[in-house]
């Protein structure tokens, strides 16, 4: 790849009409190369062929769209398949494509790794390696709906791989404006969803966003001192301030917010931890998504048992919750909620450890 060659990958539409402006070439063209990029996952300049042969040679010499290269790709029984993907830099990331659920969804990073540090999950124990460019979140969704054979069909996102969507606010959201361009995968703000801590100024932030996905908490606790254990940025980030910006989230006709709640055994899955809970989404518009948890060598947690879920579950829908419960998807190749990357030690390097899962 020249140094000098521009990628196209990392920029939305109306910068890829000005970069090729500046380059003598005229603005529609953006467009072409955007059908061919993302509608048809086509990133050789010399098969796009509505172009002329003098463009396209030209269009080589000026550009490129670096993208993802898959690494591997494992199928779980379930039908879900883990992707690791390597970046330019030689680092890897996850993507899930889960079919099915009812949708086609992929769940994507928007981290190398994750700061959040969350106790029940593997991907925090790497730390934060990297934040993702615009380019490579929108080429996970590139990659994986050309491997699945999702280009021309419609497909949910989840940014619920590894990372947090809010610690890297400007690269994520400009994925999402990259992704939603007509002239591409036109992926409806509506079919997306983003997952988050609660990291309270993104919060607000993404309350003026034009391009607004759905919204999903990861709760996960139900006092301010628990949470502070299980989900480190509460200690800057109060439940009580996460609660309140979510009171005042600007939410669409019909839409609720998720509330995550994965359960540990014996630590928050006690009837009166599902009380709590009750009292404290009262008069937000909600709806909780129960994880049990997927244990994991390394996770000082359990999954409790099928009745003790029940019970929590019940307590809830009787204060007239709605609630459903996560069927885990993709156990058996570590594609289940917060059981991308890493595995053994944490002193091992980010590589070293995805290198041992890839092998697992
Ligand atoms: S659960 Fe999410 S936010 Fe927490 S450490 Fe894991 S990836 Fe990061």
């Amino acid at each position: 790849m020249s140094a000098s060659r521009l990628n196209l990958a990392e920029l939305d539409l109306s910068e890829l009409e000005t970069a090729l402006e500046a380059r003598g070439c005229e603005r529609f063209h953006a467009r072409q190369l955007y059908r061919w990029v993302y509608r048809r996952g086509v990133v050789d300049f010399g098969k796009m062929t509505d172009l002329s042969k003098e463009l396209r040679s030209r269009l080589a010499m000026e550009f490129d769209a670096v993208t993802p290269v898959v690494a591997s790709d494992v199928t779980s029984i379930d039908g879900t398949r883990k992707f690791a993907l390597e970046l330019s830099d030689r680092r890897r990331i996850e993507a899930v494509f889960i079919p099915d659920t009812p949708a086609m969804t992929f769940c994507i990073s928007t981290q190398v790794g994750c700061a959040m540090g969350c106790g029940f999950c593997l991907t925090g124990k790497m730390g934060l390696v990297r934040n993702l460019t615009a380019g490579e979140s929108a080429g996970q969704v590139r990659v994986l709906a050309a491997a699945t054979g999702m280009l021309d069909h419609p497909f949910n996102i989840v940014l619920m791989g590894m990372g947090e969507p809010l610690h890297n606010y400007a690269n994520t959201m400009k994925a999402l404006r990259i992704l939603h361009s007509e002239h591409g995968l036109a992926v409806s703000p509506r079919r997306v969803t983003l997952s988050t801590v609660g990291i309270v100024p993104g919060l607000e932030r993404l309350a003026h966003e034009p391009l607004m996905p759905n919204l999903a908490i990861s709760l996960h606790a139900t006092s301010e001192a628990q949470r502070s254990e299980l989900v480190p940025p509460n200690r800057k980030y109060p439940l009580a301030d996460i609660l309140e910006a979510c009171r005042r989230f600007p939410l669409k006709k019909r839409s609720r917010i998720t509330f995550e709640y994965v359960m540990l055994d014996r630590v928050n899955d006690t009837p009166e931890d599902a009380r709590r809970l009750a009292r404290l989404l009262s008069g937000i518009r909600a709806k909780v998504n129960l994880i049990p948890l997927n244990p994991a060598p390394g996770i000082p947690y359990d999954r409790p048992s099928d009745a003790r879920v029940d019970q929590f579950a019940q307590i809830l829908a009787d204060r007239h919750l709605t609630v459903s419960v996560r069927k885990s998807r993709g156990q058996d190749i570590r594609a289940a909620c917060g059981q991308l990357i890493v595995e053994g030690g944490v002193k091992k390097s980010a590589a070293q450890q995805m290198a041992l899962l890839m092998q697992s």
